[in-house]
């Protein structure tokens, strides 16, 4: 509304902060990126009707909203992650480049117009996830769950991954998502416990690790998946700990990214990781055990979504053939 349609007389707006709460932070040198990092920008024209359907259909994308390096290849491929429950979230993570703040209105013909563009994109695998939104009785969990039957009827072939927050233990939550039954379900720890007063600060360790569990203990064969991002000031140790409890909640997949810094004002970059040390991970969280471990510099929880979900049903399959 305009300010002589709603009766003001010439106020001037100003700007939204997209971090409030990190203006007043110190902005941290810059680090350059080393070689193994660099991506192309963005060129194909199926990027650019991916791009237009996003915003014909008025929904968001993580990939936008979190700056993600991978937007060209990914967008190519028509695979965006669809951000649903507004832009804003309520939590202010050091790392996430999600604008925080009031959370918006929620939309109740959101969960439509995500299983439309699933549908006129013809995705095989879908992944759906959401900015945290702590002011909702139940976390935005019934909302995941009408965008996940939504989806179902739209396009019953497509497969769904959920990423999910943690609903802020809201009572019922994850059961009100895993009874619509997505394919996979998502939530990442994201760090090392030692890391989450200062990276995670509204989020706790063992309660991220107790959602991730819960996901099993309701349903055995729903897939599960967890990543974390390296570079925070973490140790190889600590990330083998990480691995070892999310094996006990008997999480499936495990992702493991390098953590890019969006903007000066975030948590600082400590180091690069190098291809040899992911690799290095990506072998150790194989021997204890995941169905799935997706571990490089660019690695980032939803990329190569589609194409690690057939993976992950082969490796189910070969185990269970295994143990006959
Ligand atoms: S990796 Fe995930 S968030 Fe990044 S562009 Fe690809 S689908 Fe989007």
């Amino acid at each position: 509304m305009s300010g002589s349609e709603s009766g003001m007389t010439e106020a001037i707006e100003k700007p939204r902060l997209r971090h409030p709460e990190k203006a007043n932070r110190p902005a941290s040198p810059h680090k350059p990126k080393p070689p193994w990092i660099r991506v192309r920008a963005p060129t194909s024209p199926v990027y650019h009707e991916t791009r237009a359907l996003m915003r014909t259909l008025d929904l968001r994308t993580v990939c936008e909203e979190a700056a993600c390096p991978n937007i060209g290849e990914c967008w190519a491929k028509r695979h965006a992650t669809m951000m649903i429950l507004g832009a804003v979230c309520t939590r202010a993570c050091a790392f996430c480049n999600v604008a925080t703040g009031l959370p918006d209105r929620l939309d109740p013909h959101e969960p439509e117009r995500v299983a439309e563009a699933v549908a006129r994109m013809g995705l095989a695998h879908v992944v759906i996830t959401s900015v945290d939104r702590d002011d909702l009785d139940d976390g935005g969990a019934e909302h995941f769950a009408r965008v996940i039957r939504a989806i179902r009827a739209a396009a019953p072939g497509a497969t769904i991954e959920v990423l999910t927050p943690d609903f802020l233990r809201k009572p019922g939550a994850i059961e009100t998502v895993v009874a619509a039954r997505p394919d996979v379900y998502n939530h990442n720890l994201e760090t090392v416990p030692r890391l989450y007063p200062s990276v995670r600060p509204g989020a706790r360790y063992f309660v991220s690790l107790q959602l991730l569990a819960r996901v099993k203990e309701i349903d055995p064969t729903m897939f599960t998946k967890s990543g974390l991002m390296v570079g925070l000031g973490e140790g190889r140790e600590e990330v083998l700990q990480v691995m070892d409890d999310l094996r006990a909640a008997e999480v499936d997949f495990l992702t493991v990214g390098q953590y890019l810094q969006p903007t000066p004002k975030h948590h600082p970059i400590d180091r690069f990781w190098t291809p040899d040390e992911f690799a290095g991970l990506a072998a150790a969280a194989r021997a204890k055990g995941f169905l799935l471990v997706s571990a490089s510099p660019l690695t980032r929880s939803s990329y190569h979504a589609g194409e690690d979900f057939a993976a992950l049903r082969e490796a189910r399959r070969h185990l269970i053939e295994d143990a006959r």
